[in-house]
């Protein structure tokens, strides 16, 4: 891969090549950068008044058709019939995000995919860690390194390629959207009312291929009896996973997924004209895309700001669409793989049934918490490693620099519940509890994070107490999660006026 990106960037200088961080292993992540003046920095980028477009290929390293594809596309965009998007857009590309899982190749990974025959790399980094699964608490450094790069370069629009062996459907990819409920309800709906229908139609008309929200049968792989009542059901609202990550810090972003029982070449061909024709709505959308993403970080700012109430979901339920939809049923054989000798698994192609039945394709808040104007706690050992996590997500993090006394919601735990299995190495925690009000006072150098900031949304995600996958759900608050004892984050809920001081820069 290394050296076909070489022999690009001997024959063209619009591409550069840089490293966004390394593996568990010590790898090179490689970035592609492709625009039509060269470019090397974030500042440069924005300088141009282009969106930002950002694709990565195999988090998941079983799941690999999206670097083969992206490879092609590039060859396309440098030399051939898709160099126009070049005056229109940067292109981003990290071909081989999960670059370790790669190596790992074996005809006995993902065995039941539609080839390539010859094997595939693994799910997890060295570690053991799906890097799908690590947004919020980073504890790889594949995972550290990407989010540095979403920090430095800001994407408007990140693309994740994947490869799906869940239900037999009848698509050939299956795409989804920001689904948690506090993201920016103007982020959320223009995936769904206008980006992501007008992409879809563009892949049935000139590409051929059949594309609809991911979802599986409440039974996975099971295909519903004849007059069974099924339904199609999308993933999880959780921000540990990109779609939904990237939508709280108001970009836009789309989760592609490549159906695994088509053949290796006909997945990698689905995956480039998705990519083709995401990257010819961003061209020909520039300008409105550029607008929104800028207006929801505005909106973001001067909301957490007012006087307005802003709820935050703490809990979640899967919903229905308003009307049920046509999902398309498909039909799979079995074909032999002569070198592992296993069988996987094959769509047929052409044949596909609709048939109707409800969408849960939105999530809703089942119950909501008051948003602060700031969080605030005081910078004890055992919270480093929040302060760390902040930073590293690119939020603005500052300490008082004289003593503030201020009324707080002080949240005291009721309850606090260790998960009994183990989930990424991690033993997930949950806490209930109550508030109330109190007046305190702290010293210069007690920690303060606003939440009118354009990642706002995030602070709130990730330092709820309640929060379903926030800091407190991946362990960090441990040693303070007692029945009785109170949480050491105090949430100001009034206009702050006090002095302070950055510790970490904004990243935008
Ligand atoms: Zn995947």
């Amino acid at each position: 891969m290394l050296n076909f990106i070489g022999e690009l960037q001997k024959r063209s200088p619009l591409i550069r090549l840089e490293s966004f961080g390394k593996s568990e292993e010590g790898r090179s992540l490689p970035l592609m950068i492709l625009s039509d003046s060269p470019i090397s920095n974030p500042r440069d980028a924005r300088a141009t008044g282009k969106p930002i477009v950002f694709i990565m290929a195999n988090i998941h390293a079983g799941e690999v058709e999206g670097k083969e594809a992206m490879l092609h596309l590039s060859r396309r965009i440098l030399f051939g019939d898709l160099k126009p998007l070049l005056g229109k857009l940067i292109i981003l590309i990290a071909p081989i995000y999960n670059a370790d899982g790669n190596e790992k190749i074996d005809v006995n990974n993902r065995s039941a995919q539609n080839g390539p025959i010859a094997g595939v790399g693994v799910r997890e980094n060295s570690k053991g860690y799906d890097l799908n699964r690590d947004y919020i608490k980073l504890d790889s450094p594949e995972a550290r390194a990407l989010i540095n790069l979403c920090n430095r370069w800001d994407p408007h629009l990140t693309v994740d390629l994947h490869t799906t062996n869940g239900s037999y459907h009848g698509y050939h990819l299956t795409y989804s959207q920001p689904l948690n409920p506090n993201t920016s309800a103007a982020i959320l709906s223009y995936h769904r009312d206008k980006m992501l229908p007008a992409i879809t139609r563009a892949m049935l008309k000139n590409h051929n291929f059949r594309s609809y929200y991911y979802g599986n049968f409440p039974r996975f792989t099971n295909l519903p009896t004849p007059g069974e009542k099924t339904r199609w059901e999308a993933f999880t609202h959780q921000p540990r996973i990109g779609q939904n990550y990237h939508g709280l810090r108001n970009r836009l972003t789309i989760l592609s997924e490549a159906y695994s029982y088509l053949t290796f070449k006909r997945r990698v061909e689905v995956t480039e004209s998705f990519v083709e024709e995401i990257f010819k709505y961003a061209a020909a959308n520039a300008l409105e895309i550029l607008q929104l993403t800028k207006r929801a970080d505005d909106e973001t700012v001067s909301g957490f700001s007012s006087n307005k109430t802003i709820e935050q979901g703490v809990e979640f339920e899967m919903r229905p669409l308003p009307k049920p939809v046509d999902i398309l049923i498909g039909e799979v054989v079995k074909v032999k793989n002569p070198r592992s000798g296993k069988d996987m698994t094959a769509m047929v192609e052409d044949k596909f049934k609709p048939v109707r039945m409800d969408d849960y394709g939105i999530f809703a808040a089942k119950r909501s918490v008051v948003a602060p104007r700031a969080y605030i706690f005081k910078p004890e050992k055992n919270l480093e490693g929040v302060i760390e996590k902040l930073v590293q997500h690119g939020i603005a993090v500052e300490e008082l620099t004289a003593p503030l006394q201020t009324e707080v919601d002080v949240f005291t735990i009721a309850n606090a519940t260790r998960a009994q299995r183990a989930f990424q190495n991690h033993r997930e925690m949950k806490i209930t509890g109550t508030y109330q009000k109190e007046s305190m006072t702290f010293p210069a150098g007690t920690i303060i994070v606003r939440t009118a900031q354009p990642l706002g949304r995030l602070v709130c995600y990730l330092l709820e107490a309640e929060s379903d996958d926030g800091l407190v759900d991946w362990n960090f608050f441990d040693s303070y999660l007692e029945a009785g004892k109170t949480f050491p984050v105090y949430k100001i809920m009034q206009t702050v006026n006090t002095a302070s001081r950055l510790i970490s820069n904004d990243a935008r």
